[in-house]
């Protein structure tokens, strides 16, 4: 039996350090939808597309083939056959691919990848369209979210961890930015799935959200 676990978010909730929790508990795959597109914006990042220009990130988009593998449980995403990990974590990678995501095309060639991954195995999935696109009929739908003053704070001290000094108010301006871009895009926006369970961050630690969503999990599906 294949199990699906979707959870969906703004930028900054905490959905890949959540999402990580509950699929070792489970011993469910992890799929970080989020590092597909920002392999995508890498991709076109390298190639110098014109971000302003929707058919050129169209025609660049076409020659990125991007795959996943997992090594010891880890997600690695290969981008024309080279591990790109190390690279997608930046600001530079993840505002463009905020910016490059809401491209057709762009959305049109992570689809199958993401759908055929969780077919063959139990995953939890996070990203932004999961519960509403990806995975409609997926077994727990969350909906992962805090305030933007606390998501702000949260990555300040992840970047500050790295040794990577940043100002809190620019660092909240860029996630509310995402937010906007993210909820008011045409294709999949960001937004709670109807059957999807909300939970707010802002007061929780990790491992109380971990713990709601697997009471979540065994309420629906160990019934
Ligand atoms: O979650 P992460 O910050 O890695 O995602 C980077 C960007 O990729 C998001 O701001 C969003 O625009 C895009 N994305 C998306 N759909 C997903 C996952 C990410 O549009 N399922």
């Amino acid at each position: 039996m294949v199990y699906n676990i979707a959870i969906d978010g703004p930028a900054g909730a905490g959905k890949s350090t959540i999402a990580k929790r509950v699929a070792k508990e489970l011993s469910f795959i992890y799929v970080d939808t989020g590092a597909m597109y920002r392999a995508m914006a890498l991709y076109l990042l390298r190639q110098h597309a014109d971000i302003a220009d929707p058919s050129e990130i169209a025609a660049v988009c076409q020659n990125a083939d991007i795959s996943i593998e997992y090594h010891d449980g880890e997600q690695i995403v290969l981008l024309n056959g080279e591990n790109v990990n190390a690279f997608l974590r930046t600001e530079e990678v993840g505002n463009m691919a905020s910016v490059s995501s809401p491209n057709p095309r762009v959305r049109e060639k992570l689809l199958n990848l993401q759908r055929d991954l969780a077919a063959r195995q139990s995953v939890v999935m996070d990203g932004r369209d999961i519960g509403t696109t990806i995975l409609p009929h997926a077994d727990v739908k969350i909906y992962l979210t805090a305030s933007s003053a606390t998501r702000a704070r949260r990555r300040l001290r992840e970047l500050e961890e790295k040794g990577i000094p940043c100002s809190l108010q620019e660092i909240q301006r860029d996630i509310e930015e995402r937010d906007m871009r993210d909820m008011n895009r045409e294709i999949s926006p960001l937004r709670q799935a109807e059957d999807a369970v909300l939970i707010d961050s802002s007061q929780m630690g990790i491992e109380e959200v971990v713990k709601a969503i697997l009471q979540v999990y065994h309420a629906k599906v160990v019934e």
